[in-house]
């Protein structure tokens, strides 16, 4: 080795630059139909969440629309129920109770909510089984995807769009119809006379249900849910998940019926893949708990029918918890330790925040009263030895039904409510403000009254005595 050799090192040779890709690229996904218990759970849901949300609109009570957020003017209607504006309390009360929920289903069974009742889902599986009437099952709707365009693909697809179309935009003129009343939503439709924003939001919900079910799919759960992002922090090693019984199907490997597993050093997994052909977001259960994992349990009973076909036990997938897994817990056990500290304690907030919400709505006054000084005539002589304050006092009415109220004042003696109509009448959810006189001697027992007197004005509904309310204010007497 000469002197040049020592000193220079030899470069290697640049490598080729290899472009990455950050983005994962789309593999479309072609679930598989499936049956089963769970199946027909899922079914069930879906059902009963559509009856919900179609139907609900169309319900009446007491001559209008039974549940009707009426946004433009400030009010929703929920059977009974007119809640305003100064009942957002209920609001702020039915969104922790939404919540509580939530973190209680997830922390007992994991992603419960997102497999059976998520919007997502259920729209999903609503737009699959179209798909799969129109297009066939995995295998067919594959091989047309990989067929070059003809009449009859273009037919096939067409069709699919349409129905799928049809749907969305029945979904999206539903939602409207929770904040416009929906018959009248439904004649002007037809009629082309529909506002801006309803006609915005009956596209836009529409397109986003088209969109949504028909291309994004998994791709939403994976990528844009948020709870699907915060909800390992809900989940411990008690929780409910499915997953692979790796310990009872490991070393998988196919076989015919009549080989001897054990003799044959298997498990009990064949290997036939069926439980990734079926799962939504395509995505193999036997590698462990995965946060792509929806909870939507068609790999159970895909694996279970397998498991039928081979005479083994079923329930090689299953719902249950890491623990159960890995100490090998009874069935027992394993329940005793779902419903742990945690859970009871999210149960109990659970039953505490909706009874005292509901004893609240319960309890609510449908009359709401506020009373204002004039401030442009404090006090006045009306006639010698009286002295009058004026007020405007605004009276409401919250109730669906029209009610009088009688007004009257206290807290001073000799004190009388004048210059205000008695009773005082009020349409079912209406306000009114009415000028308000008291009036009181400015004398008691011969001595002149102090400056100021805290006195009550009380309103109170004719036929409920319940139905009042005591608002406190000043009398003034001038210096
Ligand atoms: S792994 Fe099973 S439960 Fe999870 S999403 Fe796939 S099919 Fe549904
Ligand atoms: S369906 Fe069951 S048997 Fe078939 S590959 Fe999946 S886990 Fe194995």
């Amino acid at each position: 080795m000469n002197a040049l050799e020592k000193t220079i090192p030899i470069q290697p040779a640049p490598a080729a630059s290899e472009e990455v890709n950050l983005y994962e690229i789309r593999k479309k996904i072609y679930p598989r139909a499936v049956t089963g218990l769970f199946a027909n759970w899922r079914w069930g849901l879906v059902f009963a969440t559509q009856i919900i949300y179609y139907g609900l609109p169309w319900l009446r009570w007491n001559g209008r629309q039974a549940v009707l957020l009426d946004i433009a003017s400030r009010k929703f209607y929920i059977f009974g129920l007119v809640l305003w504006p100064q009942d957002v309390i209920y609001l702020t009360a039915l969104l922790v109770i939404c919540a509580y929920s939530l973190f209680l289903f997830t922390a007992v069974a994991g992603r419960l909510w997102c497999g059976y009742a998520c919007p997502q889902t259920v729209y999903t599986q609503i737009f699959m089984w179209v798909e799969r009437r129109i297009e066939g099952d995995r295998a067919l709707r594959m091989m047309l995807d990989r067929a070059p365009m003809s009449l009859r693909k273009f037919a096939t697809k067409g069709l699919k769009h349409a129905v799928w179309l049809l749907i969305a935009f029945w979904t999206g003129y539903t939602f409207v119809g929770y904040f416009s009343p929906i018959a009248d939503l439904g004649y002007r439709a037809v009629t082309w006379s529909l506002g801006p924003w309803e006609t915005f939001w009956i596209l836009f919900y529409g397109f986003a249900t088209w969109g949504n079910a028909g291309f994004m799919r998994e791709q939403v759960c994976k990528y844009m849910c948020p709870y699907a992002r915060f909800q390992s922090a809900m989940f411990d090693r008690d929780t409910l998940i499915i997953a692979y019984d790796a310990g009872r199907g490991e070393p998988r490997g196919a076989r015919s019926r009549k080989v001897d597993a054990k003799a044959a050093g298997l498990g009990q997994c064949v290997d036939c893949n069926v439980c990734v052909q079926v799962c939504p977001t395509g995505i193999d259960i036997r590698k462990g708990l995965q946060y792509e994992c929806i909870g939507c349990t068609a790999c159970i009973d895909g694996c279970d029918q397998v498991m039928d076909k081979m005479g083994y036990p079923k329930g090689l997938i299953r719902f249950t918890t890491e623990n159960a897994l890995a100490q090998g817990y009874d069935t027992k056990r394993m329940w005793r330790r779902v419903f742990r500290l945690r859970t009871l304690l999210y149960t109990g907030l659970l039953v505490a925040i909706t009874v005292a919400a509901g004893v609240s709505l319960y309890l609510r006054n449908p009359l709401k009263v506020n009373v204002m000084r004039d401030r442009g005539a404090l006090a006045r002589e009306a006639q010698p030895g009286v002295v009058e304050n004026v007020y405007r006092l605004q009276v409401m009415n919250t109730d669906a039904t029209p009610r009088q109220y009688t007004v009257t004042a206290r807290g001073l003696a000799g004190l009388a409510v004048s210059g205000v109509e008695q009773p005082l009448a009020l349409d079912a959810e209406s306000s009114r403000i009415v000028p308000l006189s008291l009036q009181a001697p400015a004398d008691e027992d011969g001595k002149a009254r102090k400056s100021s007197h805290k006195v009550e004005i009380v309103v109170e509904a004719i036929g409920d005595a319940k139905v009042a309310r005591r608002e406190e204010t000043s009398f003034l007497f001038p210096r």
